[in-house]
């Protein structure tokens, strides 16, 4: 047995060469596939430990984790109660399933837990393993609901542009951002998008927020008077978009949003796999926003990542039909072998119960306001940035080549792409946006202050690098 593990660690040493191993072996996601293949674009950053918010690569360099992996190590990297509760569980029990009324004690507490920290109306929670199976898990749910209900045509998912929903054949349907959707045939499913609520970009010349937020209502109100209320089933949105740009919602848009749902008997999902958890300095964002969702999608934050877990979280509307129906039906045909695994689950509470000792989420209430301050300060006033925005510790700098036409860059300039490399240069993970030239950060819920000086002075940097003399 000894001389096994010791093969393995030879294998994985350095007198081999793992990026070749890795380009030679793997696909990854988000990467240029021939010329990463052949070594023409570098890489793989080979990332080998992690402590707080900073992360270290293989060949030695410490990088201050700006985005917290894809912003969900929330808690910070390097928890040894974190490693110590996986390891008790993978010691005690690392699997059984779900299936048959089966269950284990990590699974049944952290299904309590989560009901605990949701909005009251919540009653019950499915596991599943990423974002984008929750997200196909609340569909089927949604049509399942309304088969029961005898509605066979009212199926079809309003999702929003450039939303973010995950990427599996459903999850990227919905997903409302084009690369997602060319050459994959998607979206395959009953999907329609509606307007994103981006005051920046989407309000007329003149129009104040109140305006706008009245436009996205009657964009709405439109499509649903074309498509007919009767084949709605619901509409998804993050209560804060994420990956579409970081874009906080105008006030009162999801109120005004909700009555329009309401009136046409349209579920609410909420994707909270971002906001959930801590990030805008509420357990949900629907707490910060007044959302009142049907149901409830967590991942990212539930577990800080240390192993992958998510949920679809149930309210009271949707379950009760389940429930009523099911007697008729027989059991619930859907789940996954992984659904509610003992050893993720345990890292959830584990992750749950540093959340709460150390109050990181009034932790972000508090320093929230600090952290966008210092963002608005330093690069407001910048002659290549159109918009600073964010909430709890999302923010984003949106650069454009002319402030006042809001003309952007050639998207050859690649402006997203050299400011996050500079940014790398210096020291500091940040997240290029996929769509724009948006710098995005959402750092580990623990940095403090001198973490968030290096920040902005590296992202002083890295614009000054970018645009010399400006
Ligand atoms: C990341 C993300 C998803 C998808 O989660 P995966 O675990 O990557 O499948 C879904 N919705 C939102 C809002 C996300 O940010």
């Amino acid at each position: 047995m000894a001389s096994t593990l010791q093969e393995t660690t030879e294998r994985a040493g350095s007198n081999r060469d793992l990026g070749l191993i890795d380009r030679k072996s793997m696909i990854h996601p988000f990467t240029p596939l021939r010329t990463f293949s052949d070594g023409e674009t570098g890489g793989p950053v080979v990332v080998d430990r992690g402590s707080g918010a900073w992360i270290e690569t293989a060949d030695g360099r410490r990088l201050l984790d700006g985005f917290a992996g894809l912003y969900c190590v929330n808690i910070g990297y390097g928890r040894p109660e974190m490693a110590e509760a996986i390891a008790a569980q993978a010691g005690k029990l690392a699997y059984y399933h779900a299936y048959a009324g089966h269950t284990s004690e990590p699974a049944a507490l952290l299904a309590e837990r989560i009901l605990e920290m949701a909005p009251a109306n919540m009653r019950r929670v499915f596991f599943g393993l990423s974002g984008s199976d929750a997200n196909d898990t609340q569909v089927k749910l949604v049509w399942f609901y309304n088969n029961i209900l005898g509605r066979p045509t009212k199926k079809k998912i309003i999702a929003r542009e450039r939303g973010y929903h995950g990427a599996t054949v459903m999850a990227s349907s919905l997903t409302g951002m084009r690369f997602y959707h060319e050459g994959f045939d998607a979206p395959s499913g009953p999907v329609l998008h509606t307007t994103v609520p981006h005051h920046y970009w989407g309000a007329e010349p003149g129009m104040d927020e109140a305006g706008f937020v009245a436009k996205c209502v009657a964009d709405l109100e439109a499509l649903i008077a074309r498509e007919g209320a009767d084949t709605i089933a619901a509409f998804i949105g993050e209560p804060v978009l994420g990956t579409g740009g970081l874009i906080p919602p105008p006030a009162g848009y999801w109120p005004a949003i909700q009555a329009v749902l309401r009136r046409h008997d349209i579920l609410l999902i909420a994707d909270e796999v971002v906001c959930g958890f801590g990030r805008v300095g509420h357990n949900f964002g629907c707490d910060a926003y007044g959302i009142e969702p049907d149901l409830i999608t967590v991942a990212k934050g539930l577990t800080s990542a240390y192993l992958p877990l998510s949920a679809a979280i149930v309210g009271e509307r949707v379950w009760s039909v389940l429930e009523q129906s099911s007697d008729a039906r027989g059991p619930f045909a859907h789940g996954y072998t992984y659904s509610a695994h003992p050893t993720c689950a345990a890292a959830g509470l584990a992750n749950l119960d540093v959340i709460a000792r150390e109050n990181l989420i009034e932790r972000v209430a508090e320093f929230a306001p600090q952290f966008q301050a210092a963002f608005q300060d330093a690069f407001a006033g910048h002659p290549h940035v159109g918009e600073v925005r964010g909430t709890g510790m999302l923010a984003a700098i949106e650069f454009v080549a002319d402030r006042d036409s809001k003309r952007r860059f050639d998207l050859s300039e690649k402006i997203g792409a050299r400011l996050s490399a500079a940014a790398l240069e210096g020291g500091l993970i940040t997240r290029s946006m996929p769509h724009g030239d948006i710098l995005g950060f959402a750092p580990p819920l623990v940095i403090d202050t001198n973490d968030l000086d290096f920040m902005i002075e590296k992202t002083k940097s890295a614009i000054a690098s970018v645009f010399p003399g400006v």
